[in-house]
């Protein structure tokens, strides 16, 4: 005789990659989330940025750099491990230090990846440590979308390279030791013509501008950075010179694929939520998912997160195994954050404590949005995808 088996949760989309391993790591950083992160949050979020020693505290309970190899004094895990670290954020609204995935799983692998064993070396170690703070600076005012539009120019001097222009919308901006800069280095060469510079944030000519003032994500500084007349070394280079748009888009898999793994993890969170809440309050004398619009209108939002889930994790399986492409990320990505519309929804059944940012509902609405739009907007994400069509 078969059996049928009963819904387990809410969504009842939870992920079936995790080994019990994976579960043990996932304790460790809801305890730091819950014990380190959420109680002084609201405080953060007024100034703008976490403090520094956060940083430290998270290196030393292995939330940075967690798939990076040990011999770099990283955790030694795999890509599950970062996606734990992506999610329990996410799951726990602890946005501000979103940062932390962006050092460990964005701007840590440029170094793994395309740094010589010196640098890896040198630097690797203290990220995970925390004692580096990393970030990645791509984005210029005239120029996003659009990276071979960038204007902050490389040129080659005696003794290094000299690196004039500025960023903007830059993650950890406030924080960073060392900025990973995109660079033309042969400005008529277009794509072909742009370099990386690991840079030290202390070298003469480096500046940052405010901490922006953002929608959400109150506590994830975000800044401006000045370049004039600033003088690296030849070693500051990573890889090799004029191939720097390659090496960001193979990257940029990586980025994109956490970032789907991120508003999966989101909808699914703020479904749950919006499901006791429905269930709680009362209004014409019933339960708000007695009311069959709102009740159909979860049932489709749970379908939707399942399906979302299901693609995620299929995505994740094919990056664990190599297989993950440019248009594979751009369709994980898109379908993933566009899938997080339907917090608006979600948000709808909280009435006016939904627009409270004490309600989880309002936090969720505001810090999924970007994800629609860094690491490649909704509409880029389209264009991969359409050009292999
Ligand atoms: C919270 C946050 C954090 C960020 N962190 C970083 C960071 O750490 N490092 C970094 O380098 N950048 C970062 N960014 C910047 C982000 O990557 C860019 O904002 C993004 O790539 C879009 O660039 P843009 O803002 O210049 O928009 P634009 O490129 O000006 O685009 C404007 C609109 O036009 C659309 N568009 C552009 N070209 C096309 C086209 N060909 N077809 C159709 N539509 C098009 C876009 O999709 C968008 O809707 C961050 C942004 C935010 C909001």
């Amino acid at each position: 005789m078969s059996s049928t088996p009963t819904s387990t949760g809410a969504s009842t989309s939870a992920s079936s990659l995790y080994s019990p391993e994976h579960e043990l790591f996932r304790r460790t950083v809801v305890r730091f989330l819950e014990s380190e992160v959420l109680p002084q949050l609201p405080e953060w979020e007024k100034q703008g940025f976490v403090p520094r020693d956060l940083w430290r505290k998270a290196g030393a309970t292995g939330l940075l750099l967690p798939s990076a190899p040990e011999q770099y004094g990283g955790g030694g895990g795999d890509f599950l491990h970062t996606a734990i670290v992506v999610e329990e954020i996410a799951r726990h609204l602890a946005t501000g230090v979103a940062g932390f995935t962006t050092h460990s799983d964005i701007v840590a692998p440029y170094l793994l990846n395309i740094g010589t064993e010196e640098q890896k070396l040198r630097f690797v170690p203290k990220m995970a440590s925390g004692d580096i703070v990393g970030s990645l600076a791509i984005t210029e005012p005239g120029a996003g979308s659009d990276v071979k539009a960038i204007r902050t120019t490389a040129q080659r001097v005696d003794g290094g390279f000299l690196i004039n222009g500025q960023k903007t919308f830059i993650t950890n901006g406030y924080h960073a030791d060392y900025v990973l800069i995109v660079a033309k280095t042969d400005p008529a060469a277009g794509s072909r013509g742009i370099s990386l510079f690991w840079v030290d944030a202390t070298t003469p000519g480096f500046s940052r501008g405010r901490v922006l003032d953002k929608v959400g994500l109150k506590a994830q500084d975000t800044a401006e950075l000045f370049f004039e007349n600033l003088l690296v070394p030849e070693e500051a280079l990573l890889g090799e010179v004029n191939l720097g748009f390659s090496y960001l888009m193979r990257e940029l898999v990586r980025e994109r694929l956490m970032i789907a793994v991120r508003c999966a993890m989101a909808l699914e969170s703020a479904l749950d939520g919006t499901i006791a809440y429905t269930k709680d309050r009362q209004a014409f004398g019933k339960a708000l998912i007695d009311n069959q619009h709102i009740r159909f209108k979860l049932a489709d939002i749970k379908t939707l997160a399942c399906v979302t889930r299901t693609f995620v994790d299929s995505c994740v399986t094919r990056y664990m195994r190599g297989e993950l492409d440019t248009d594979g990320a751009a369709m994980a990505k898109l379908w993933a954050s566009e899938a997080t519309r339907a917090i608006d929804d979600l948000m709808q059944f909280h009435g006016g404590y939904g627009y409270m940012r004490e309600y989880p509902i309002a936090r969720a609405w505001t810090d999924v949005r970007p994800n629609r739009i860094y690491g490649g907007t909704s509409e880029i994400m389209r264009e991969l995808i359409a050009r292999t069509l």
